[in-house]
């Protein structure tokens, strides 16, 4: 064997000779690319039975673009291309084949090189198939994808962002994420979670639009780092969670609020309470609760039936809302009574409040059915704040008592119950004391 057979026999790739297609020579790599036991079980056989049906015109062409002009001038080779060949056990294999025409011992023949890439072309479509399957997914997801890196900067968005912001991806990128976000704290906030913890998720924050509009946003990300263990970015997704948190506010809204009146319920009321309570208590702040319970109720009801006594509770709410700050908190804790919490308000401060009340549901201007003037009264217990008060329920208590002998001392008129016993309850009237 030549020096150059020798080479040939021992290349990693495929090498045949054909003469008028039939192999007259091949080297140990096309045996087993073709799958037969040696080389020389090849010689006589055609290298088109080895060619894919479907690839068996194309190759044909080849060959003969090249034997055609084989002697001279001698033709360009045939530049690589992928050749489904199916090996003498049937198997099929993707073999990128080049060719070139040349003259053998004075005769013309073909000389094919074979590189077997069966296994990267599987490879391939398995690749091509992931990529088109994750940008499937990428393209249908409701939530954003985003990164950024270190600096804030957005690198990449995914196209949810139109949905979701109204922005075109490339709009996004390359600015800061703070410029979305309306309130710097949320993001600040979201910031210190995720180098706190590495990841956040489901953490809550706002986003505006392109149109100016707000939305609710919930954010599931982690932070990045570099090789060297560097702070590099941040990724992850965002939802639009608006729907979601409008439902939230109404159903909060809907469990805190008495429907009636509009005012919080009895449950919110001393939740609002406790909270005050314990404020007050913190910075030894002043704190007044005004008991109020409407007189003769069930007579406005008897006389002109529950509808119109709903008439008048819905007018009673407004009208000691109107005697009230922004700060103060008022209640419907069932029925006629109501409770208001004066935050860093005296005995005294209180008291005016109360008879502010008094006089604002007295002068209602409340007419029946028949257009009779109806005429509405309210008794106010008072009781503020002591630092000897251990719970709320002693506050609430003296209040309770208090306007219990508001009751008992005539009606229309505030009791104050300043703590140390009933002695020390003083009731005053429109007319001060009247009875
Ligand atoms: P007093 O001056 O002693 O408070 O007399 P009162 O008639 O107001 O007595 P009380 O406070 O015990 O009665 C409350 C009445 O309020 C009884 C009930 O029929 C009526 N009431 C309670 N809740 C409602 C309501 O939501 N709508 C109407 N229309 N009436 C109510
Ligand atoms: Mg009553
Ligand atoms: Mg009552």
């Amino acid at each position: 064997m030549s020096a150059l057979q020798e080479l040939l026999h021992a290349l990693p790739g495929a090498v045949l000779l054909a003469r008028n297609d039939v192999i007259v020579y091949a080297n140990a790599a096309s045996a087993a690319l073709l799958e037969v036991a040696s080389p020389e079980q090849l010689h006589g056989r055609t290298t088109n039975e080895f060619v894919h049906p479907l690839d068996k015109q194309r190759s044909s062409e080849r060959i003969y673009r090249i034997s055609s002009q084989a002697v001279e001038p001698a033709t360009a080779p045939n530049k690589p291309s992928e050749f489904r060949l199916r090996t003498s056990l049937g198997n099929l294999r993707m073999v990128l084949i080049s060719s070139v025409a040349l003259v053998v011992e004075g005769a013309p023949a073909v000389l094919m090189c074979g590189l077997d890439m069966t296994h990267q072309s599987e490879i391939q479509q398995q690749l091509r198939e992931s990529e088109q399957n994750f940008r499937r997914l990428f393209e249908s997801m409701q939530d954003v994808y985003y990164r950024t890196n270190a600096q804030g900067v957005v690198q990449h968005v995914g196209p949810g962002v139109r949905r979701v912001l109204g922005y075109e991806p490339h709009e996004i990128e390359g600015r800061t994420a703070e410029s979305y976000y309306p309130q710097s704290s949320d993001r600040d906030a979201f910031k210190a979670a995720i180098m706190a913890h590495g990841e956040v998720s489901d953490f809550p924050g706002q986003m505006v639009c392109k149109d100016g509009s707000i939305i609710d946003i919930s954010i599931s990300s982690h932070a990045l780092f570099d090789h060297n263990g560097q702070f590099a970015g941040i990724e992850g997704i965002y939802r639009d969670v608006t729907q979601r948190k409008n439902l939230e506010r109404e159903l909060q809204r809907l469990a805190t609020t008495d429907m009636l009146t509009g005012m919080a319920n009895r449950r919110a009321f001393l939740d609002a309470a406790e909270q005050a309570w314990a404020e007050a208590r913190g910075n030894g702040q002043a704190m007044c609760l005004l008991m109020l319970d409407l007189d003769h109720f069930k007579n406005i009801n008897d006389r002109n039936g529950h509808l119109e006594g709903d008439r008048v509770l819905v007018a009673f709410a407004q009208a000691v809302r109107a005697q009230l700050r922004a700060s103060d908190t008022v209640g419907r804790l069932g029925g006629e009574e109501f409770c208001v919490l004066l935050r860093t308000t005296d005995a005294d401060s209180g008291s005016e409040v109360a008879t502010r009340i008094l006089e604002g549901v007295r002068t209602m201007p409340l007419t029946t059915a028949t257009g009779e003037r109806l005429s509405v009264t309210v008794s106010v217990g008072l009781a503020n704040l002591r630092s000897v008060d251990r719970s709320l329920h002693e506050l609430l208590d003296r209040a309770d008592q208090a306007l219990y002998n508001a009751k008992r001392g005539g009606r229309d008129r505030v009791a104050f119950n300043a703590g140390g016993g009933p002695s020390h309850t003083d009731s005053l009237g429109p007319e001060h004391q009247d009875t």
